[in-house]
């Protein structure tokens, strides 16, 4: 049989230059930078979703079973906090450095 091994082949350069262009745009990214996780405390209701999509442990609930921030500068910006929390309680306020410096 022919044929099989020019599709597989195909299929691994499309493959590789999708991940060459994945790189060369991050390069050419600005890098983010925190300015501020803006939680608002009345919204928030401890339900503690933030808290465990984090994969940085920025935030942690408090005594009153609100989110705070405790580790803000470990903060990578990924939006997952607030993405996730169902009452739109945080915002992840961002600046937008340049990694050509
Ligand atoms: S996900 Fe939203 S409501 Fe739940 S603890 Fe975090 S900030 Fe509060
Ligand atoms: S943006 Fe990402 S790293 Fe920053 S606090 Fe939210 S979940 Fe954590």
């Amino acid at each position: 049989m022919q044929g099989g091994g020019e599709g597989t082949r195909n299929h691994v350069n499309h493959n590789y230059l999708r991940l060459q262009f994945q790189v060369n745009r991050n390069k050419g990214m600005a890098k983010k930078v925190l300015r501020e996780l803006r939680i608002n405390r009345d919204w928030c209701k401890g339900c503690g979703i933030c808290v465990s999509f984090c994969p940085k442990q920025v935030l942690e609930l408090d005594s009153k079973e609100k989110a705070v921030a405790v580790r803000p500068e470990d903060c990578i910006c990924c939006m997952l906090c607030e993405l996730r929390c169902p009452d739109l309680a945080i915002e992840v306020l961002i600046d937008q450095g340049s990694d050509n410096e």
